[in-house]
């Protein structure tokens, strides 16, 4: 009798300590490596921190990197990415953080949250991006469904900072690596959650600030914050769903600190700030020079070519991106050149793989359209497809993409794509002209 009573017994402890298990969450699909994310984030950030007006109020900023790095003592971060804290002087209520560890808090972020529970919430929040790696996994998967458009070339050189740094341009963060799913959101709820709750502060405290920022702001202060931070269902669900399994509640939860109280009034003090530099926005940045008429070889993937001596190129894999400074704007490809391979489906020779490539490109690019079919060219002596593509350029207005297609072998196409703003096209079409001609398969 005692025997088969106690079974039940060990059962009921046994799925009790099964619930207590909090969520373990991993990084998803990655072509980068960690070391990556680290050089990654800090060429982004460099380029951030050139746009941005930072605080420079040293109470304020050690108090932000003491919390901060309360934090970091908690999270689960396997990788040991450097995490440091910095504080925008901009009144949106928004936080950011690049892959890596730089973490961004706005100044508006501070005035909006009631206590130091939900400052550290969001604070949390963003370092769970930044050790699952949903920057470069975001970037990973636009690379294998928009085969490469925009930010990825740059990104992904050899050294993938250096290229950036060459690249130059807009704030590539914007783009690819701010952009999460509401999958990414969630787990990045989770991890704030949990270390609010190793930290002895109110866990709902982060998911009830996002909550009641989406119900009273909506479509003001936060809109940035919002549109790179989608809400995911469910948020308020979800996260007391993970406070049950983190285990009892301390009876008197830490929500606030004087330290806190002090910092928030000093940004609420603080002047209102000067006017966003707007250099990186659409329609305000500077082009790059023309085309320079002295060219460099590029030599790569069995592809030579020669291309104006003022771009640069950068290769990952079977991508290569070959732009001038300045012709990347907020991580898009405005000026230069794009070459990649596309693998076809079926055999359908050079018309029907170069329609499936414009239909893929055209679902990684809202606003593309064809505006001059496919026409019959010469590539190295082989037959070849050019066809002419209208979309939104990153500078603002239209740009012309033309795109040139030749079949390497049956299930290899060899793709080009030369990109300008539509307004500037006179002055690029004979540099596109040159570098086709000087295309050279091997
Ligand atoms: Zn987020």
């Amino acid at each position: 009798m005692k025997k088969a009573r106690l079974i039940p017994l060990i059962l009921i402890v046994f799925s009790m300590t099964l619930l207590a298990q909090r969520t373990k969450l991993r990084p998803g699909y990655n072509i980068f490596n960690p070391q990556q994310d680290v050089e990654l984030g800090r060429e982004v950030a460099k380029d951030a921190e050139r746009q941005l007006e930072l605080i420079n109020n040293s109470n304020a900023n050690a108090y932000i990197g003491a919390l901060g790095q309360r934090l970091a003592s908690k999270v689960p971060n396997e990788n040991k990415f450097p995490f440091y804290f910095k504080i925008v002087n901009d009144r949106s209520i928004n936080a950011f953080a690049l892959p890596g560890g730089p973490v961004y808090i706005h100044r508006g972020a501070i005035e909006a949250a009631d206590n130091e529970a939900q400052l550290a919430g969001v604070i949390g929040h963003e370092m769970g991006h930044v050790i699952l790696r949903h920057g470069t996994n975001q970037a990973s998967k636009a690379q294998l469904t928009q085969g490469g458009l925009g930010i990825l070339g740059a990104v992904l050189g050899n050294g993938a900072a250096g290229q950036i740094a060459a690249v130059g341009g807009g704030f590539l963060a914007n783009s690819v690596l701010l952009k999460y799913s509401r999958d990414a959101e969630s787990q990045a709820d989770l991890i704030g959650t949990q270390v609010l709750y190793d930290l002895g502060y109110d866990p709902k405290a982060m998911a009830e600030f996002f909550d009641k920022l989406a119900k009273e702001h909506k479509g003001t202060k936060t809109e940035e914050f919002f549109s790179n931070h989608p809400i995911p269902e469910n948020r308020v669900t979800k996260v007391n769903a993970e406070i049950k399994k983190l285990g009892p509640l301390p009876p008197t939860p830490r929500a606030d600190s004087p330290d806190f109280q002090d910092v928030k009034r000093t940004m609420l003090s603080l002047p209102e700030p000067a006017k966003r530099d707007t250099k990186a926005e659409p329609g305000n940045s500077k082009p790059p020079s023309p085309p320079s008429a002295r060219t460099l070889e590029f030599n790569a993937n069995g592809v030579r070519l020669r291309h104006p001596d003022n771009w640069k190129s950068s290769v990952q894999g079977t991508h290569a991106t070959i732009a001038p400074d300045g012709g990347l704007i907020g991580g898009n490809l405005a000026y230069g050149m794009i070459a990649d391979v596309f693998q076809p489906q079926g055999a359908g020779g050079l018309e029907q793989a170069t329609t499936q490539l414009l239909n893929q490109l055209k679902q990684g690019n809202a606003g593309m359209q064809t505006t001059r079919s496919p026409v019959q060219t010469k590539v190295d002596g082989r037959p070849a497809l050019l066809a002419e593509l209208a979309n939104d350029s990153p500078a603002g207005g239209k740009e012309t993409d033309f795109v040139i297609t030749v079949l390497r072998s049956s299930n290899e196409l060899l793709y080009f794509v030369m990109v300008a703003p539509a307004k500037d096209v006179p002055q690029y079409r004979n540099a596109f002209n040159q570098v086709i001609d000087s295309i050279r398969l091997k």
